[in-house]
Order: C-alpha cells, then sequence, then structure tokens
C-alpha cells in the first residue's frame, strides 16, 4: 500500500457562543479548519484535521498547516501510511519542526491503518478503556458573574468538570474563580487555566487568594521557570499545558515535580503518534493527563475519543468535545456528548465520513 495523493479542505468554523475568549484579550469568533485527506493505491482515503487555536495562541497558524502540506506532500508520496513511525521519521526529516502540520497527515494514515485492518484507532493505540470518556468544558472569559452562570448552565448539561478561562486582570480572575467555585458541587472539578497570562507576581497573588478553594490552576505564566516557581508556592493541584511540547520537558518537569497533571495536545505534539509515546510515558511516569488538542471539529473531536479512550483511566484526567461548540459538523460518525461523557466509535480507523458537501474544494491536492 502506498500513498498516492495527498489533499486538504480548508472549512471555517463558527462558534455557538459567537466567540471564544481566553487569556490577554485573545478572541476568536470563527475557527479556520484544515481537513486533511491521504489517499492510498488500494483506494482507501483517510483523514485527519488541524484546527490552530487562532495564529496568536501556539507557534501554528491555519494558512500554515496549508503550505507545510505543500512542502511535506511530494516527501510523502510513495510511502506506506501504515508505517507510522517510517512515515514520522520521514516528515521530521524532510521539514524541521512545524508539528502542527505533521498532525493532520498522521492522524489521516492512523484512520487508514484501521480501515486497512479493519480496526478502530483506540484499539491500535493500546486498547478501549471503560465505557466512555468524562468530559470538561472550556468557559470562554467574560465576567464574573456570567462565567458562573455558564459554568451552571454546562453543568445542567452534565458535565462534570470545567476549564475556567483566566489569565486576565488578576483581581477579576480571583472573583471569576469564586463564582464559579460556588455553582459547583463538590465532586465537579473545576480548572482555572491562566494560557500564560498572568506575570509571576500576579499568578502568585492569585494562588494565595483562592488557597482555600478545590481548584486546578493551568499554565499561569508563561515560562517553565515562572510556573515552577508558583507551583512552588503553593497546594493547590497544578497543570502544565503550554510548556510542555515534548519529551525533553516533559522528563524535566517530571523530574522537578513541576505539575501534577499535564495537557497534551495532538497538534501540539505532531499527532497520534507523538502525543501516543508522551502519553505512555505519562502513564508509566504516573502522570494523569487532558488528551486533548488546540480545537478542531467531528474530526478532531473523534481523534480525541481514540486517543482518550485508549488512555487507562486513572491518568484520563479530562478531555473535551470541540464539535458541540461550532455550528457546523464537517463528519458523520464523530462522537456525540451523552450526559458529559463521549466514546470512541467502533467503527474501523477514526469511525468518520467527511461530508464532503460541507467541506467544498480541495486546497491543497498534490499526487
Ligand atoms: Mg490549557
Amino acid at each position: 500500500m502506498k500513498i498516492v495523493r495527498l489533499f486538504a479542505h480548508r472549512v471555517d468554523l463558527p462558534l455557538v457562543e459567537g466567540s471564544y475568549k481566553w487569556s490577554g484579550g485573545k478572541s476568536v469568533s470563527v475557527f479556520d479548519s484544515t481537513i486533511v485527506g491521504v489517499e492510498t493505491s488500494d483506494g482507501l482515503i483517510g483523514y485527519g484535521e488541524v484546527c490552530p487555536l487562532g495564529p496568536f495562541y501556539l507557534p501554528a497558524y491555519a494558512e500554515g498547516v496549508r503550505c507545510g502540506l505543500r512542502e511535506l506532500a511530494p516527501h510523502l508520496l510513495g510511502m506506506d501510511p501504515r508505517e507510522l513511525g517510517k512515515l514520522n521519521s520521514q516528515m521530521d526529516a524532510a521539514l524541521k519542526g512545524h508539528p502542527y502540520v505533521k498532525s493532520g497527515i498522521d492522524m489521516a494514515c492512523w484512520d487508514i491503518l484501521g480501515k486497512a485492518t479493519g480496526l478502530p484507532v483506540c484499539v491500535l493505540m493500546g486498547g478501549r478503556y471503560g465505557e466512555s470518556v468524562r468530559l470538561y468544558r472550556a468557559i470562554s472569559q467574560v465576567a464574573p458573574d456570567a462565567m458562573a452562570a455558564n459554568v451552571a448552565s454546562y453543568r445542567e448539561q452534565g458535565y462534570p468538570r470545567f476549564q475556567l478561562k483566566v489569565g486576565g486582570d488578576p483581581d477579576i480572575d480571583i472573583q471569576r474563580i469564586r463564582a464559579a467555585r460556588a455553582v459547583l458541587k463538590p465532586t465537579d472539578r473545576l480548572v482555572a487555566d491562566a494560557n500564560t497570562g498572568w506575570t509571576q507576581h500576579e499568578a502568585m497573588r492569585v494562588v494565595r487568594a483562592v488557597s482555600d478553594l478545590d481548584v486546578y490552576i493551568e499554565q499561569p505564566c508563561l515560562t517553565y521557570e515562572e510556573c515552577l516557581a508558583v507551583r512552588r508556592n503553593t497546594a493547590l493541584p497544578f497543570v502544565l499545558d503550554e510548556n510542555i511540547d515534548g519529551l525533553d520537558v516533559l522528563l524535566r518537569a517530571k523530574q522537578d515535580l513541576a505539575m501534577d497533571v499535564v495537557n497534551l495536545k495532538i497538534s501540539k505534539l505532531g499527532g497520534l503518534t507523538k502525543t501516543r509515546q508522551v502519553r505512555d510515558l505519562c502513564v508509566s511516569m504516573g502522570i494523569a493527563m487532558t488528551l486533548e488538542d488546540s480545537w478542531g471539529g467531528d474530526i478532531t473531536t473523534a481523534a480525541i475519543a481514540h486517543l482518550a479512550h485508549s488512555t487507562p483511566e486513572p491518568f484520563r484526567f479530562t478531555s473535551t468535545d470541540f464539535n458541540s461548540y461550532v455550528t457546523v459538523s464537517t463528519a458523520q460518525g464523530a462522537p456525540q456528548r451523552d450526559n458529559g461523557f463521549m466514546s470512541a466509535s467502533d467503527a474501523p480507523g477514526l469511525g468518520i465520513s467527511p461530508r464532503m458537501d460541507v467541506l467544498g474544494p480541495r486546497v491543497v491536492d498534490i499526487s
């Protein structure tokens, strides 16, 4: 089996809530997603998706996905898409860095491996653990009372976990955290995710001001060292996200006891193959994980479900169902939230079929 064609579609994903706001005044109202297709000599087609959280979150941007595909595709034609280690080696040899560009191709090749073997991706990634995957809801940054009302509303829809977008004015963020925690039950989990938005002294003030609450603190500051300083001055459980972009920093963070949970995003790490490696290492080292991506629609959500469902339950801190945040469905067969949980498909591969009428014309097509 050989790769004979790589192509991509561009899809706009408007948000159900109209916009999504997080630290530092960053905001997106329509996400620009790239659906990647890999076609084989056997006639199989696998699909992946890459959707950066705008151009100002991680070092990634939507048009970069498409440019990167044009750069990489000629190096991958003729390769066997089922040989995922070799495929990733070839991508790294042909293009240094740019993990998000490689993510959609790798995801599509997992889809092909599943279709070729008749197995769902979660089985190929280690096995299906448990019945379903517990979800969190990200709560866009607005005024404290409005955020608390949104938490209460999504709790009514069955979500047991919440990620509060803070990282703004620290005094208002303290109010946001207190207001949100006040509407939750003791068994609910609340994460205050600053997305690198606080300076170190601001973060120190916030963690002290909410030290009586049951709340996790996620990625308070820009650098690893700043986060470590905050971590060493609080007893609150701690999550690292933006800084954990590869094995070196993960191993350093484990050595430093710099966090209790890490957030793994498929495109931040360069695809399912590399995320699986980091995931498996976290399991071996006893570190729980938020398993997700930066953003996306149905195909990203399917990939998250397979990644999470193939992770032993004690290490699955949470995941999210991005396809429920957006107004456009790009594929049939994607996981649908059921009372705060989702499940990976039992169908071969990712278990999705793209809605070609939604995807529109190909914007990359290389054979
Ligand atoms: Mg985060």
